[in-house]
C-alpha cells in the first residue's frame, strides 16, 4: 500500500527531497504523494519531523 500525507504536514519539503522515486510534490496546502508511483519504501515517514506520512 502506498503512503499518504496527513494534514499535519508543515510543508517543509524534506520528504519530497528524499523520495527515491520523486513521487511527492507540493499540493495546494500540504505535500501530496502520487500513490500510483510510490514504492512503499517508508523514507518519507523516516525524514518527516511531524510524522505526517502514513501507510494507507
Ligand atoms: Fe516516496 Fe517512499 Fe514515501 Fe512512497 S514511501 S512516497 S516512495 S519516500
Ligand atoms: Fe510535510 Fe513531513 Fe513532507 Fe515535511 S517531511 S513536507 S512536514 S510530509
Amino acid at each position: 500500500m502506498a503512503y499518504k500525507i496527513l494534514d499535519t504536514c508543515i510543508s517543509c519539503g524534506a520528504c519530497a527531497a528524499d523520495c527515491p522515486v520523486s513521487c511527492i510534490s507540493q499540493g495546494d496546502t500540504i505535500y501530496v504523494v502520487d500513490a500510483a508511483a510510490c514504492i512503499d519504501c517508508g523514507t518519507c515517514a523516516s525524514v518527516c519531523p511531524v510524522g505526517a506520512p502514513v501507510q494507507e
